[in-house]
């Protein structure tokens, strides 16, 4: 049973010695820019450019939370026929998977956003931050309860338009080349930060973003209680080959407490597994880049 707890930040700090520490330091400082976390790692870090694009009707924004599939898996059915031509055959899912306007959407390396420049309708600031309402309130409520257990924690990232991420990923294409670009920088419409449901925290200090943080009070804090209000660790150690990404303990997904809850609750080790979704290791070869 693996739950996404037992993906806390146990497996780094038993590291013992100075290369093994520097070995995992090297390692996760990469993990951090696999996952597109890092705000400083690209030409336009920082920027806070308007998503380009239509806004969906707001309507449909407010997708009940503790909906959609259970843990257990899905019923035996016909693949899909829209996954990349190596991704395994995935049974018929809820649609509400592929919506971004849902909070059960699902984005990875195979499952961009579509259209690929959405944008949440409505984003709140938290603490300097965007997020959608939902993941705000959320927000703000996870880091008043972490406060009041004595644990710093704060917002380091929130919401990143597909603009912004277009122009850091066309600069690092630029000065690096595609395949280099690829492990430093998420491509527009990858991003899971466009969904405005996904949160990088940290907790103030030089471990922020940073494999050290894995071993701070507040990634033990988050990994613990976020899934009570909301959050689960989205790319936990070890599942970078279902994720995409190498662990990222700041990295946080916001599915509404029940969705959440109901996620730790099944022992599914990440989204997809929790989504009946195949793995999305890397992109498809024919991904537009
Ligand atoms: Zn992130």
């Amino acid at each position: 049973m693996r739950a996404l707890r037992s993906a806390a930040p146990g497996p780094v700090p038993r590291v013992t010695g100075l290369l093994g520490t520097g070995l995992l330091v090297a390692g996760l400082l990469v993990a951090g820019l696999l996952g597109g976390c890092a705000p400083g790692v690209g030409p336009s870090a920082g920027r806070e450019d308007p998503a380009p694009g239509s806004a969906p009707p707001a309507s449909s924004a407010t997708a009940p939370s503790g909906t959609g599939p259970s843990g257990t898996a899905p019923s035996p059915g016909p693949p899909s026929g829209d996954g990349s031509p190596t991704a395994p055959a995935e049974p018929p899912r809820p649609p509400e998977l592929d919506d971004p306007v849902s909070l059960s959407v699902v984005v990875n390396k195979r499952r961009p956003l579509v259209p690929a420049d959405w944008a949440p309708p409505v984003l709140e600031d938290v603490e300097g931050h965007r997020l959608r309402p939902e993941a705000a309130a959320a927000a703000r409520g996870m880091l008043a309860a972490a406060r009041a257990d004595g644990v710093r924690l704060r917002i380091v990232s929130g919401y990143r338009s597909w603009a912004e991420q277009q122009e850091t990923y066309a600069g690092w294409v630029a000065r690096k080349g595609p395949a280099a670009a690829d492990v430093v920088s998420a491509r527009p419409g990858h991003s899971e930060h466009q969904t405005g449901l996904a949160v990088d925290v940290g907790e103030g200090g030089g471990c922020d973003l940073q494999v050290c943080f894995a071993d701070t009070a507040a990634a033990a804090w988050v990994a613990e209680h976020g899934p009570e209000h909301g959050f689960v660790v989205r790319y936990p150690w070890g599942e970078e080959a279902v994720t995409g990404y190498w662990y990222e303990p700041w990295h946080l997904r916001y599915l509404g407490p029940g969705r959440a809850q109901e996620l730790v609750r099944s022992g599914a080790a990440t989204l997809e597994e929790f989504a009946g979704l195949g793995p999305a290791p890397d992109y498809p070869a024919a991904a537009p880049g």
